[in-house]
Parts: C-alpha cells; structure tokens; sequence
C-alpha cells in the first residue's frame, strides 16, 4: 500500500509514524511545502521547550527566561509579529505578573490556530481523471489542540486504513 500524507506538521507526522509504525511495509511519503522547524507544530511545541525552536540563541535559554501569552483573532492570517499585539501580550502579562515589568523580551513569533467547528477526521472515496478510485483521509481543523490532539487522531487514522477494503497496491501475484 502507499500511503501519501500532505502536511508535515505535527499532524502530518504524527500520522506517518503511526501508519508506518503499524504497517511497516507500506511506502510512506510526506509531501509539503515547510518541514521541520518551519510549521506551526514546531513553534507551539517551542512554547514548552524553546530549545527546538533553532533561532533561539543557546544562551538565551535559561530557567530566568519565559513564554507569555499569545492572542486569539479569527479570520486573521497575517503572520507578521505586530507590535501592537506584542505590546498588548506584554501589558496584559505584567498586569498580572508584576515582576515582568521591565523585563528584556527575548523573540517575538506568530503561528496559525487554524480551526472550525469539528475537527475533521473522515475517510471518503474519490476517482482519478482515469476513473481510478483512491481514498483521501481528511484530518485538520484541530485548532489551538493540535499538539495534543495529533497522537489520538494518528491512532484513528490507522484504524481507518485497517477498515479499507483495497488491494494491496504491491502484491507480486
Ligand atoms: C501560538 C500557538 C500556541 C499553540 N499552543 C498549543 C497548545 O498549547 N496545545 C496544543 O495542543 N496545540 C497548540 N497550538 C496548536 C497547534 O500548534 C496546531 O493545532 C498544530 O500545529 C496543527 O498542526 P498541523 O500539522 O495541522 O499544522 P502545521 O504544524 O501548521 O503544519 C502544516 C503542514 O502542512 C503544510 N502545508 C500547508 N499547506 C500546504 C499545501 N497547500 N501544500 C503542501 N503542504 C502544505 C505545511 O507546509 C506544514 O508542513 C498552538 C498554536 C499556536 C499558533
């Protein structure tokens, strides 16, 4: 069987390695246009652990620095640091955590939450322009949870897969 997966966040990956950690033999591909550091998946996870955001100076990582806040604004894709967003993070944090104040910020980043009601994780049937039939497994829309998410719905991807009823693509017979 060959399994493409479009996408090499930590959904996309997440995905493959379970696909390929239950079924080996399958030929595993993941086509996008920004691997690894450059996804969203990379930057929420170097929310927790900025050591793997690899621009951040290794001097910089030290237990006085901290991640603070983020913003939430639908529709919006601009993916430019704005400081007036910046000034708001920061204003609201040293409200809350008066000892920020005056603190040295360190790196700005923006990411996208891209979401909607449901997170959308369904098996459906479609047909090449030959009239050959393939089947495209759909799952986005996770959010601001895509990071804790990934793992559940690799699992449920791999289930899906097993429910398939297609040749195997590489039979020799
Ligand atoms: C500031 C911030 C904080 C977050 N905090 C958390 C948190 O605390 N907990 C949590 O669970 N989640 C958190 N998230 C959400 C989490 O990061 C996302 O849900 C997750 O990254 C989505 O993963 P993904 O693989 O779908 O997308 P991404 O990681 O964005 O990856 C998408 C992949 O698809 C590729 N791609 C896109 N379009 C195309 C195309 N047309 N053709 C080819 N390839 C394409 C991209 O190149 C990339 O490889 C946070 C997000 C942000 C921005």
């Amino acid at each position: 069987m060959r399994v493409a997966v479009v996408g090499a966040g930590v959904i996309g990956v997440s995905s493959a390695f379970a696909v390929k950690s239950v079924f080996p033999s399958y030929d595993v591909k993941i086509f996008a246009d920004a691997f690894s550091p450059d996804t969203t998946g990379d930057g929420s996870a170097g929310l927790w652990t900025p050591f793997l955001l690899d621009d951040t100076p290794a001097e910089d990582i030290t237990i006085h620095n901290v991640v603070i806040g983020g913003t939430h604004q639908e529709g919006d894709f601009d993916r430019s640091v704005r400081e007036k967003d910046s000034k708001h993070i920061y204003d609201g944090c040293c409200r809350i955590m008066p000892s920020l104040k005056g603190s040295e910020i360190i790196r700005a980043w923006v990411g996208l939450r891209p979401g909607r009601p449901r997170v959308r994780l369904e098996c459906e049937s479609l047909s090449s322009s030959m009239g050959k039939e393939f089947k495209v497994i759909h799952n986005y829309g996770h959010g601001g949870s895509g990071v804790t998410l990934c793992w559940g719905c690799a699992m449920d991807v791999v289930e899906m897969i097993k429910n398939l009823k297609v040749p195997e693509l590489n039979s020799k017979l």
